[in-house]
């Protein structure tokens, strides 16, 4: 009998247990994999590591002013050291996100890391250009960012959503669709 492939999945690598946090730690979710395990094969990337950072790093966090009023277009946010703001990932990190977009091209849904300032959806801390001990409002990580609007269907969530189990379910649903969706338009192509 034939076994038909896994739908792949895009995670943040620490989420699988990979070392490739600032500290060399990880973020296991043992139970987000034991819940899809045998329903998709998850495929790990850290775009701080891929973008040439080393582990251990300097931390970086997210910089700008907050969105104002009546503005059309997003406030430039930037990915800066911790320590050292002259360390600055901001293109590296959103380059890596419009590269991973166009080349991504199999996977079918998204699970990134929250509060991540690479890796975060809509769950990142900004800080003040001139204060940095305190965030000013919340935002996503880029190359978060610059995937999502790469591939603006793909169904994507921050792990901490899944402690839901409604959410669980539903994200599934949204993949599997988004999947058959794909399948469909490559038919359509021949
Ligand atoms: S959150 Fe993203 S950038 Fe940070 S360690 Fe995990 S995979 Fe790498």
């Amino acid at each position: 009998m034939t076994t038909l492939p896994l739908i792949r999945v895009g995670i943040s690598a620490c989420l699988l247990g990979e070392r490739v946090r600032y500290d060399a730690t990880h973020r296991l979710d043992a139970d987000l994999l034991a819940f899809f395990a045998g329903i998709f094969e998850l495929v790990p990337l850290c775009p701080e590591v891929a973008i040439g950072l080393s582990v251990p790093r300097e931390p970086i966090h997210l910089v700008g002013p907050p969105p104002g009023r009546g503005m059309s277009k997003a406030p430039p946010v930037r990915a800066v050291g911790n320590r050292t703001p002259r360390l600055d990932v901001t293109d590296a990190l959103t380059e890596y996100g419009q590269r991973m977009a166009r080349e991504l091209t199999d996977i079918s849904g998204y699970v990134f890391k929250a509060r991540s300032p690479s890796c975060g959806v809509d769950s990142v801390n900004v800080y003040s250009v001139t204060n940095d001990h305190i965030p000013t409002h919340r935002g996503a990580g880029l190359y978060a960012e610059a995937l999502r609007v790469g591939l603006p269907q793909l169904p994507i969530a921050e792990d901490e959503q899944f402690k839901d189990f409604g959410f669980r379910m539903q994200f599934v649903r949204r993949v599997l669709s988004y999947h058959d969706h794909q399948e469909t338009g490559h038919v359509c192509r021949r």
